[in-house]
């Protein structure tokens, strides 16, 4: 929480504003009940109506301008609380997007989400709540007690005893809740988790006829922090009565007790009614500080889970000093690289190198779980090798700023992601400055101008969210659409092709080839005929690569290769005999 503060340091003013009128408010507050004193005592016993209409017009003016204080003080609390949380949400946020792949295996998306929204919104709660009260509280505490002292120390043992018992019942709550809210956020995080995979796998859940399987897992989770909900209300209830009665105990106390004060001559009447309204005072500011010390620990338990997500180092960093390649353009090389994924037995490369320049074609082939896209994903550093090197232009890409290696390259991601939107942004995504006749290009070479041209508002035609009413192979083709508007001096396509009919592919990579002349590509395939063509074929077989050369070279040397070739030949042949 502590650490959180200092989001608070751009409203210095406003904070001093905000305890200003804070101390503004317990002074009005303090002074009333001594006005009152003066009335009874002074004005009423002496029938001086003057008297009484002078203190009396003083009581009201004093009342407005607590009161003045009071929402001014609790408005400008609510923009600084208001202010903070926003604050600490872009932070959150923009510390995520430097997340490495490896970070999100470690906290969960669902995880995060809950983090930058409801703890996030704990937090501005008992911001605004300790900022009208930190003040306000000490100060009517304090002083009340000494202006209570002041009208009669006699009755004072009453407060003397009820205070202890008021702070007991306080701090047995507070022992008993604080676990429940560390419980809470985590039972949170698990019930977002449900809907989250509910929602993204509504298809698969009607599919496979599980709507009753997933109610249930999602009522149990609900049901889990329903439960820890009803205990922390439950304390919070017992607390309240306990409380007031407490109060009121009191107050019947000091009436009986001062009465008899006020009978022997002890005690003026006027004094009892104010030392009344100090007790009172006082015991609600106690209340309130029972109440801050139970929110704060759910703050506390917000922010901790807050500050791990600012504190966690990405694992893929910049250097302090990068490196920028300006002499080469469009050539990777990979030296004798091995790469596992953390906790995995067997490295999922082992031993790659090959090199490859502008205008050339690089196709990468293998079985599933062969290490396609683990290879291609080194080439943008989503991950680190673990010995080797991967250098793009010359430069080891862990010298160079990832901004730099990244503009150079358009990625097609096997997993086509779109973003909800239109198309239009959706392609500018690769380029915000794109021109119309860049993005219709683009469109035309990708083979998505005819499915677009044929959507109600073709270029503004919305987007899903996670594209859900365009097709796999539409999503494919926007999505290499948005990599070639950048006009990147690396095409990298992640086995990109494969959701295409043939028809297309083939009239997609024909298209393809005149954009990316001048341009290093890259392919990941499955289809012998995407790949044939290329001027090297990198075959690869449990993260080995068991053949490097063109097609024909390949179809003398490499056994692997001919499997493939002969195994889609014979595939097409019986497809062609039924
Ligand atoms: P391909 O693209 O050739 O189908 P991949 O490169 O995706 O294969 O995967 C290669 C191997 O690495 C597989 O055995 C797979 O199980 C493993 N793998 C892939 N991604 C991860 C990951 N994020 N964490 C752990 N293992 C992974
Ligand atoms: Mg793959």
């Amino acid at each position: 929480m502590i650490k959180l503060l200092r989001y608070l340091k751009p409203y210095g003013v406003l904070l001093v504003a905000i305890f200003a009128l804070a101390v503004g408010q317990s002074v009005a507050n303090l002074y009333l009940p001594d006005l009152m004193a003066n009335i009874v005592n002074k004005g009423i016993s002496t029938f001086d109506t003057n008297y009484i209409w002078k203190t009396g017009g003083l009581m009201l003016l004093v009342t407005v301008g607590g009161v003045l204080c009071s929402i001014v003080g609790i408005y400008l609390s609510s923009q600084v609380a208001t202010g903070m949380s926003k604050k600490v949400r872009s932070v959150i946020f923009n510390k995520v997007q430097y997340f490495s792949l490896h970070e999100f295996d470690t906290v969960s998306t669902a995880s995060l989400i809950t983090r930058t929204t409801n703890d996030t919104a704990q937090i501005q709660q008992v911001m605004v709540m300790m900022l009208n009260m930190l003040i306000t509280a000490p100060i009517t505490l304090i002083v009340g007690i000494i202006l209570a002292l002041k009208q009669d120390v006699g009755l004072s043992w009453i407060l003397i005893a009820i205070m202890p018992v008021l702070i007991t019942v306080i701090v047995v709550l507070l022992i008993k809740a604080v676990p429940l809210f560390t419980a809470m956020q985590v039972k949170l995080d698990k019930l977002n988790l449900i809907l989250d995979e509910n929602l993204i796998g509504v298809r698969v859940v009607r599919a496979f006829n599980r709507i009753k399987h997933e109610e249930k897992r999602f009522d149990i989770a609900n049901r889990d922090v329903t439960d820890i909900a009803i205990k922390v209300n439950q304390l919070i209830a017992t607390m309240m009565p306990v409380m007031m009665f407490m109060i009121n105990i009191s107050s019947i106390s000091i009436i009986w007790f001062g009465s008899l004060r006020v009978s022997s001559g002890n005690l003026q009447i006027g004094a009892m009614f104010a030392f009344l309204q100090y007790a009172m005072q006082i015991l609600f500011s106690l209340l309130m500080v029972a109440m801050m010390f139970i929110m704060i620990p759910r703050a506390e338990a917000s922010a901790t889970r807050i500050n791990m997500v600012l504190e966690m180092e990405p694992e893929i960093k910049d250097k302090s000093k990068v490196k920028e390649a300006k002499e080469k353009r469009g050539y990777i090389e990979l030296k004798d690289v091995t790469f596992s994924y953390a906790g995995a037995e067997s490295p999922a490369l082992s031993h790659i190198s090959f090199t490859t320049s502008p205008g050339k074609v690089t196709a990468i082939i293998g079985g599933t779980g062969s290490g396609k896209s683990t290879l291609v994903n080194l080439i943008p550093r989503f991950y680190d090798v673990a010995s080797g090197e991967v250098l793009v232009d010359g430069v080891n890409v862990q010298d160079m700023s990832q901004e730099h290696l990244r503009s150079k390259i358009g990625f097609v991601p096997q997993k086509a992601v779109l973003f909800a939107g239109s198309i239009d942004d959706n392609l500018r995504y690769g380029k915000e400055s794109a021109m119309e006749a860049e993005i219709k290009h683009a469109a035309d070479v990708a083979q998505a101008s005819e499915f677009i041209s044929k959507m109600p508002d073709g270029f503004n035609s919305p987007i899903a969210q996670g594209g859900t009413n365009v097709s796999g192979g539409q999503m494919q083709r926007l999505s290499i659409a948005r990599a070639l508007i950048r006009k990147p001096e690396i095409y990298i396509f992640d086995d990109t092709f494969s959701a295409l009919d043939f028809k297309t592919d083939a009239k997609l990579r024909a298209a393809l080839k005149g954009e990316t002349r001048d341009a290093t590509v890259v392919i990941v395939a499955q289809r012998v005929s995407t790949v044939i063509d290329a001027d090297q074929i990198i075959v690869l077989e449990d993260g080995r690569a068991v053949g490097i050369g063109t097609h024909k070279k390949l179809m003398e040397t490499c056994d692997v290769y001919k499997g493939i070739v002969s195994s889609q030949l014979s595939a097409a042949e019986i497809e062609e005999e039924t």
